[in-house]
């Protein structure tokens, strides 16, 4: 299921700093999830979640990740980058990283409820498109599904009233 990306330094690297970027949206009151982008294994843009913050639905830190890594390469296809995220993308993030071509795409914990990387369905490997990234799924799986089973259930500890 998984082929192509070698998990390396550097990849064990970026996923570090993605769950750092996850704890941070968590600390926000986010849903902790976060996102880097490699350039050549380079790391040039890291992001979160930021719905709350910015009221959009769609600002999933995978979907800034990629915009912030095309607005500072002045490039919209970014055939050269690897995006790490701590969580299997959604659909959008998953069209996006299509449409993006993005090389490769590392994710930590599978989601098995909105994953569209493998788990409900495949978007990112459909045979229909016209691009198709490298995927590595599972890497650091189990600190970065913690991250999001700590945050739900300490929120939903805030919601009993005592
Ligand atoms: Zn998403």
């Amino acid at each position: 299921m998984t082929v192509g990306v070698p998990i390396d330094a550097v990849i064990v690297d970026a996923m570090s700093v993605a769950i750092g970027q996850a704890r941070e949206a968590a600390v926000a009151g986010e849903v902790p999830v976060g996102a880097v982008v490699l350039h050549h294994g380079q790391l040039i843009v890291r992001a979160q979640n930021r719905m709350r913050r910015d009221h959009d639905a769609t600002s999933h830190a995978e979907l800034l990740a990629v915009r912030g890594a095309a607005a500072q390469l002045g490039e919209r296809h970014l055939a050269e980058c690897t995006l790490v995220v701590t969580l299997e993308p959604c659909a959008m993030c998953a069209g996006a990283i299509v449409l993006s071509r993005i090389h490769a795409l590392v994710f930590g914990a599978w989601d098995d409820k909105a994953g569209m990387c493998g788990s409900v369905a495949d978007i990112v490997r459909h045979p229909r498109l016209n691009h198709r990234p490298q995927v590595l799924g599972g890497v650091q799986q189990d600190e970065c599904a913690r991250l999001l089973t700590d945050f739900f259930a300490s929120r939903r500890a805030s919601e009993v009233v005592p």
